[in-house]
């Protein structure tokens, strides 16, 4: 068979795209005999836009789309006129939105005028290689491309088959798609490392998929969708990804010039945290949450190989959660082998400091260390499994390694109040010289969380976010069933209590390039903390006899009857009122930071690397990048599009 492996814009231009390199090898091991070939309209998309706007759409401008668009459905919106025949379709619906919401859509009209012309040359070169079968991957703001481009290439060439996959297609999302869009022939819901080769046995030998788990299939004009895999796709079915086209594709293109190329790896699917208490929050795993894992052997042999093959250091794992196991069997190893390596790796946020030192020593630049909130009780109500003050370790900790621990501060839990927030605004000014979070959002309503699937625990009111309407013409009920964001009344705290946070986030992204609180030993047992962080009189504090011996036992966060229990311990009985006072007093300095009487140090030890701004930047680099037909979800989530213009909420853009 001749299968042609499609994966239209805009997933980051920076990165293979994983889904197709994983099924391209997948179909190596299991169908040698087929033909397979690679299409990365993704990069062609940037190229073609770099060409026929005469330089005006640049490959940055591609990536602002694809990065700040999601959440606005901007990219789709591109290439909607296209899938609808109509280039002006809903323009004036987005003009309106944009308008309302602040959202500058300039270059995805300018954009937006190259789709149809785009579109055409894909499908020719799509259909160049003669294929029988073509199968788009579609994640995010690939939906509408995709479609785009599968309407037209049916009607060219009736004859070849049509198959979606991907992150969109997960749960009802692809039964609906598959409905509404005839051309389609075929929809993989969820994972497709089993599921896609099967539904090529029984393309071939001319039956219906009727036993193919998770497959939408045409009965006549009746749309129909078996139902999916009750068991996880196991790890050792899943190959090594094939980046071999995806090298071909790049160098061929003009974007060589333009951007650092990276690879993009899976260590893990699934979240072994979420499998017994998924964040309440948490959609990023769509309808498999079963946390399997690549073994360390595996994944070193894979790294070893990928790393060599592209000669390329930097590496996104994109794991929901990193594999404990990997700190004893991978990390060790990575370390040894001082790679000079560049990994981005998402992590839970309570790691120990020796764990952070590893991660560092074995070539980890940025976690995503998931922190959400500093507040001990919100993060109970997000069933987060950590603390404010683990977090704040954790950042500080990552401070001291010179890494970028890239993370956002949400808000709107039910239950929450002003009383959880007020005490932590108030010691922001304190964190400056620590990694600021990229953005403060309140928190969206995303399919395959437990708000979602449990109206019970807040979200009743629910309905497809705003920014579909100018996506998809479909009915409501049909978007409610298609889409991935919905729109709900505002849980938790007020529009007061939101500004206020968003100020003194603010002014900690403007804050910390200019800041820094080190701790070092003095003379004697003395501790010596130089603070210069912005907006305070620079000054040095200095500890001796048992003042500096709390401030070193607070390292990993204790309260107070824990110090006074500490300190003798080390010989320096003091009384608790004592140790209350100087609590009290160092939280006032700003040297501790407090939440709900455990107490942490906030001096780092040694000079800090400061990426040079707020960490927008930082977040910006990280790719639109999915694992084939699951729907993981990377994390400078959790944004919401946009607040409903009765919140009246300051919004940050990213
Ligand atoms: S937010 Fe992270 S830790 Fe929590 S369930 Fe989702 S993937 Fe797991």
């Amino acid at each position: 068979m001749r299968i042609s492996l499609v994966s239209m814009p805009w997933q980051s231009i920076r990165l293979p795209s994983l889904p197709v390199a994983l099924l391209h090898a997948r179909l190596t091991e299991d169908r040698p005999g087929d033909t397979v070939a690679e299409y990365h309209g993704y990069l062609r998309w940037a190229e073609f836009l770099l060409e026929s706007s005469a330089g005006s759409v640049t490959p940055a401008d591609y990536m602002s789309v694809a990065d700040d668009g999601v959440f606005h459905g901007l990219g789709d919106w591109v290439f909607s006129g296209v899938l609808y025949d109509d280039p002006d379709w809903r323009a004036d619906v987005l003009d309106d939105y944009a308008r309302r919401y602040g959202v500058d859509v300039e270059v995805a009209r300018r954009a937006r005028s190259h789709a149809g012309r785009f579109v055409e040359i894909a499908v020719d070169e799509i259909l160049a290689t003669g294929p029988e079968v073509v199968g788009f991957t579609s994640t995010f703001m690939q939906n509408v491309p995709s479609l785009a481009a599968a309407r037209r290439l049916k009607e060219r060439a009736p004859h070849v088959i049509v198959v979606m996959g991907g992150g969109n297609c997960d749960g009802s999302m692809g039964h609906v798609l598959h409905r509404n869009h005839p051309f389609v022939d075929y929809v993989v819901r969820g994972e497709g490392e089993l599921a896609f080769p099967e539904l090529l046995r029984s393309i071939e030998a001319g039956v219906r998929p009727v036993d193919v788990p998770g497959v939408c299939w045409w009965r006549g004009e009746e749309s129909v969708a078996n139902p999916q895999a009750p068991r996880a796709v196991p790890p050792d079915v899943i190959p090594r990804p094939d980046f071999d086209g995806w090298q071909l594709a790049l160098d061929a293109s003009g974007m060589t010039d333009h951007l650092e190329p990276e690879l993009v790896l899976e260590g893990a699917r699934g979240c072994w945290w979420g499998e017994k208490h998924q964040c309440t929050f948490c959609g990023l795993n769509g309808s498999s949450i079963e946390f399997r894992s690549r073994p360390a052997e595996r994944m070193w042999s894979d790294l070893r190989h990928l790393v060599a093959r592209h000669r390329i250091l930097d590496v996104i794992m994109v794991d929901n959660i990193i594999d404990m196991a990997y700190f004893r069997d991978l990390l060790p190893r990575l370390a040894e082998a001082d790679w000079d390596l560049r990994i981005h790796y998402e992590v839970k946020a309570n790691l120990q400091p020796e764990q952070v030192e590893l991660l560092a020593a074995a070539g980890v630049m940025c976690v995503q260390p998931g922190i959400e909130s500093l507040s001990r009780r919100v993060l109970g109500l997000m069933n987060k499994g950590t603390t404010g003050v683990i977090n704040l370790r954790t950042l500080r900790e990552c401070e001291n390694r010179g890494i970028t621990a890239s993370w956002n501060y949400l808000y709107g839990f039910p239950g929450e109040t002003a009383d959880d927030y007020d005490p932590i605004i108030d010691q922001l000014p304190a964190l400056a010289h620590l990694q600021p979070p990229g953005s403060v959002s309140r928190l969206l309503l995303e399919r395959f969380s437990p708000y979602f699937d449990r109206p019970e625990l807040g979200f009743r009111e629910r309905r497809p976010a705003e920014m579909y309407e100018h996506v998809y013409d479909l009915p409501e009920r049909e978007l409610h069933d298609m889409v991935y964001f919905f729109d709900s009344p505002p849980q938790g705290i007020g529009a007061d209590t939101a500004r206020r946070l968003h100020a003194a986030v603010e002014r900690w992204q403007r804050d910390h390039s200019r800041s820094s609180l080190i701790a070092r030993d003095g003379s004697g047992d003395a501790l010596v903390i130089e603070d210069s962080r912005a907006g305070r009189p620079q000054r040095e504090h200095v500890l001796t006899g048992w003042r500096a011996a709390a401030y070193r036992a607070l390292e990993r966060g204790r309260d107070a009857r824990s110090l006074v229990d500490a300190l003798a311990a080390a010989g320096h009985e003091r009384s608790p009122a004592d140790v209350e006072d100087w609590l009290a007093e160092q939280v006032a300095y700003g040297l501790l930071f407090v939440d709900d009487g455990v107490h942490v140090a906030l001096a780092t030890s040694g000079a800090p690397r400061k990426a040079g701004g707020p960490l927008t930047e930082s977040l910006k680099i990280f790719p639109h990048v999915r694992l084939p037909f699951t729907f993981p979800w990377w994390r400078f989530e959790h944004e919401p599009p946009a607040a409903t213009p009765e919140q009246s909420e300051p919004r940050v853009q990213v």
